[in-house]
């Protein structure tokens, strides 16, 4: 090494390191283009190599195996299956007429939900003195939230199967491994359910023998009968939010829908978004960057491309009952295919909103900055948008 840091043949230490990985890249990207894949090459950036390709940002919710039983179906996604999604994981839930996801809490996350399809009913007690309660209904295009650790159940009180998408606010989370009601008496001793329950041994001898989870019922009547204390007062916190119901910030190439703490004040967590991109439109480029953004499809088609810096960037596209997850700060932008409007519903894992776009970001700096940053003349940054664009027609 010579007092610049080079060694004798003019390189740097970290040229040579980035010499021999993207040696390596090469062939990866060799390989992958034999296997016939699209994607274009990462790390061309500076310095080449140093940084990890960007990790796996699309999960087939859908088409995954999940669990089924005779009252209904589940299919998980979590930070398990789909690494780069640490702090939200979801659950595609479907459940037949009557059909009951039993009585249960989850421990270390708060639950979301965005109903698809189908009419549903929620209980849950809310923990304060133990005093409340609420029971609330359900159609396409509402949201609710529970806080972490509020038990609570849901059951399809239409006559058509129920379809609704779930979000938690901690990726470790599993929906198959939460507290139900079964789980727990099954492994409690007869002698303590008989006292805690006042059922009988005969009784209690016929409770189930492990977590039902999800379990077939009867269509209740559509008046939700009274709960069975006559003392609890209803709940003064909402955990129902009509997101399909609210109007929409419109632009020329779709609209969305924003909820976050101020308009739903028990969702703490959380911000959820309902989008709709018409066709041929662009979400314009942007970041968020307080938060992490979770994706899940439901109608339509679009592309998503995500810059990761260092000269990495990848593309993927997405389809109904698809997840995408953007990573905190990361810039990205959505295509929307073909002649169906693409519709999403998204989360961030903050229950505060924070966007920057490319168009507001050029126009809140002075014409020669960007002139000379870009390498073009004022008359060509004058033709750089000046507001926020969102979506582009
Ligand atoms: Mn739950
Ligand atoms: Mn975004």
């Amino acid at each position: 090494m010579n007092s610049n840091g080079r060694n004798g043949a003019g390189f740097t230490r970290r040229e040579m390191i980035g010499a021999a990985s993207l040696a390596a890249v090469g062939t990866a990207i060799m390989s992958a283009s034999s296997s016939g894949s699209q994607q274009p090459p990462y790390q061309t950036g500076k310095n080449p190599g140093e940084h990890e390709p960007l990790p796996d940002f699309k999960y087939d919710l859908d088409s995954s195996k999940g669990w089924e039983g005779e009252g209904g179906s589940a299919k998980e996604v979590t930070g398990e299956e789909f690494p780069v999604s640490q702090s939200i994981a979801g659950v595609s839930m479907r459940l037949k007429p009557g059909g009951i996801r039993e009585l249960h809490w989850h421990a270390i996350a708060a639950e979301w939900a965005f109903v698809i399809a189908g009419k549903l009913r929620t209980t849950v007690i809310n923990p304060n003195g133990q005093d409340s309660a609420a029971t609330d209904d359900f159609e396409p295009g509402d949201i609710w939230y529970f806080p972490k650790g509020f038990g609570h159940s849901i059951q399809n009180i239409g006559h058509e199967e129920s379809h609704f998408v779930l979000g938690f606010d901690n990726g470790h989370f599993s929906e198959f491994g939460t507290f139900s009601i079964t789980d727990w008496v099954a492994h409690t001793p007869l002698n303590v359910l008989e006292r805690n329950l006042n059922l009988s041994s005969d009784v209690i001898s016929k409770l189930p023998k492990k977590e039902a989870y999800i379990v077939p019922g009867k269509i209740p009547p559509s008046n939700p009968q009274p709960y069975r204390a006559n003392d609890l007062q209803p709940s003064q916190s909402a955990h129902k939010y009509r997101l399909g119901e609210q109007r929409a910030i419109e632009f020329p190439g779709g609209r969305d829908r924003v909820v976050t703490i101020k308009e739903f004040p028990i969702n703490n967590t959380l911000t959820s978004v309902l989008q709709e991109i018409n066709p041929g439109g662009i979400r314009e480029l942007h970041w968020h960057p307080n938060a992490d953004e979770w994706q899940f499809y439901l109608s339509g088609r679009s592309r998503v491309t995500i810059f990761g810096a260092h000269g990495r960037a990848r593309t993927e596209e997405f389809g109904p009952g698809q997840v995408c997850f953007v990573q905190q700060g990361f810039g990205h932008y959505v295509e929307q295919l073909g002649s169906e409007p693409t519709k999403l519903v998204i989360l961030f894992n903050s229950p505060v909103f924070e966007e920057i776009s490319i168009s507001r970001w050029l126009s809140a700096n002075p014409t020669s900055l960007i002139a000379d940053n870009l390498g073009i003349s004022d008359a060509e940054v004058a033709r750089l948008p000046k507001n926020v664009l969102g979506f582009i027609k």
